[in-house]
């Protein structure tokens, strides 16, 4: 860094004091934090094993990840998916006001908590795709959190987001209230590529916030799918665990 831009840095850390992007503590350590060590410390990463596909943890130690019940019976449009974090209070805080506030001073927050996993599994990956919001949600709400993810995920390969590629047809009812079988009919030919988009052959990664049911980008891989890809690979940044899966989102 110049002097020039670190004594503007310093002086901007004088008159705002940097926080902690969920508790809003002020923060007098390294420069370069974004989250308090409480906040930080929190924030519970996934544990392997994992399932081979959906990504959920599996009980018990065995090294070799085998398949869930649930992708045994219905195997997923998706080659694997992946989250970093379980959908807990500090992450829940960061990924609200990221969606609904437009609040981007929380992406450090995230970046932060990006830092901390693995994304080694993503790096075949020739596109990257966001899961699109409908363009009159997109509009009030300013931005889709999936297209700022994707860019905190890979800051190194932004050439590859395409955000315009894949597109939600119908606004569709929020998912919160549904049940499975109704997210799933509320989705159905709810996203479409766009005209023209040669995907064959290609991994695409897909990204999100959450990973609830999966519902999603199950049904925007069976898109791509169609379209001739080799692989969907999913990424998000957070997963539902527990006894809160199915009644979130
Ligand atoms: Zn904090
Ligand atoms: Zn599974």
């Amino acid at each position: 860094m110049k002097v020039g831009a670190q004594l503007l840095k310093d002086f901007m850390n004088l008159v705002f004091p940097p926080v902690c992007a969920v508790c809003r503590v002020r923060l007098d350590t390294p420069r370069q934090q974004s989250l308090c060590p409480r906040c930080f410390g929190s924030i519970g990463y996934l544990q392997r094993p994992f399932c081979r596909v959906c990504g959920m943890e599996l009980a018990g130690e065995e090294d070799r990840e085998y398949l869930c019940g649930e992708c045994l019976r219905n195997p997923p449009a998706f080659y694997l998916a992946r989250s970093l974090v379980r959908y807990e209070p500090a992450v829940q805080q960061l990924v609200r006001r990221l969606k609904y506030a437009a609040d981007t001073s929380v992406a450090k927050g995230i970046s932060a908590v990006i830092r901390g996993g693995d994304l080694s599994e993503f790096v075949d990956c020739d596109w990257i795709i966001p899961v699109p919001l409908h363009a009159q949600r997109h509009r009030g709400r300013g931005l889709n959190q999936a297209t700022l993810l994707a860019g905190l995920f890979f800051p190194e390969k932004k050439k590859l987001i395409r955000s315009d590629w894949l597109f939600r047809t119908r606004n569709t009812t929020a998912q919160t209230r549904l049940s499975g079988l109704e997210r799933r009919k509320n989705l159905v030919g709810a996203f479409t590529i766009r005209h023209g988009i040669q995907l064959e052959k290609t991994m695409v990664c897909l990204v999100d916030d959450v990973y609830t049911t999966g519902t999603t980008v199950q049904e925007c891989a069976t898109v791509l799918a169609r379209h001739g890809v080799r692989g969907v690979k999913v990424l998000t940044l957070a997963r539902v665990v527990g006894p809160q899966r199915g009644r979130v989102r």
